[in-house]
């Protein structure tokens, strides 16, 4: 469930409270979580400086003095909670552990110790996140092996005509090719759902039918969806329903909930085995 805004928000954190700060101890109690570390310890880190904290689309990566970075992938349940010294907390990602609730939890995969008193928690409760170690100049090469598209949102973020060339080429629904990392890196399912709600278009409509107002507006919608994220701190879903009650996302998570456009109580379908929320009124299959 991290998706872009949720690992742009840890991103934030990670800059504002950690970088400058020296490690002094580490406590890899899932050492699975390096399973496809280029270096097999996180032992080189400690002693070493945070730098730096970027983002390509959904892998957050941590540079530090030593010529080292730290690439992380949240996956499905991962979670960053950084505690201050003055008590301060700052947590995002999965909702689970309670970010109100004792830590390290019995998810707490990773403890790092900061100078000054800092501690940060890596939780994890589906195991499906990893951690890489790698000098850093090897950093831009990793990061092509994940054939990325153009990022969604944000400096240098996907244009009107390559997104509109993009979808063009493909004849799946447009839901399923948004959600392709390689068309468009950092498009996760809850603001797929949340972007053609706002274009007001189908998830089925095949990607390769928009017309050239749908593609506008598509465009628009999906840098909004991101941004409205991010501007929340992320989306918080539990148990299938979206809080705030009256928040965003609008339709994610909302089943039998009113559509904030018309209404209309929005609705659950499976488009390409994932799970998919739409407004029956605003997204109609025939277009518009
Ligand atoms: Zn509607």
């Amino acid at each position: 469930m991290p998706e872009l805004p949720e690992v742009e928000t840890i991103r934030r954190i990670v800059e504002r409270g950690l970088v400058g700060r020296e490690i002094e101890a580490i406590d890899l109690r899932l050492p699975k979580l390096l399973r496809t570390s280029p270096l097999p310890t996180l032992e080189p880190l400690i002693g070493q400086r945070v730098l730096a904290a970027r983002r390509r689309a959904k892998v957050l990566v941590i540079d530090y003095s030593g010529s080292l970075s730290l690439m992380i992938h949240f996956k499905l349940a991962g979670q960053l909670s950084v505690h201050t010294e003055g008590g301060d907390r700052h947590t995002a990602g999965h909702p689970v552990p309670d970010p109100l609730g004792p830590y390290p939890h019995r998810t707490t995969h990773l403890i790092v110790r900061f100078s000054g008193g800092a501690i940060a928690y890596l939780s994890d409760v589906r195991q499906f996140g990893w951690l890489r170690l790698l000098p850093t100049p090897q950093v831009e090469w990793a990061l092509d092996g994940f054939g990325f598209g153009p990022e969604a949102v944000g400096d240098g973020s996907i244009g009107r005509e390559d997104l509109a060339a993009r979808l063009a080429r493909r004849r799946i629904p447009v839901k399923l090719a948004l959600l392709d990392q390689g068309v468009l890196a950092g498009l996760g399912n809850i603001y797929v759902d949340e972007a053609l709600h706002r274009a007001r278009l189908h998830p089925e409509r095949p990607a390769n039918s928009l017309h050239d107002d749908e593609l506008d507006r598509l465009h628009a919608a999906i840098s909004w969806s991101l941004e409205r994220g991010i501007e929340q701190g992320g989306a918080k879903i539990v148990h299938n329903r979206a809080y705030p009650r009256d928040g965003f996302p609008q339709v994610h998570a909302r089943v039998n909930e009113p559509c904030p456009t018309c209404a209309t109580p929005v609705v659950k379908i499976r488009v390409g085995g994932r799970g998919t929320y739409l407004c029956p009124g605003c997204q109609q299959l025939a277009g518009r």
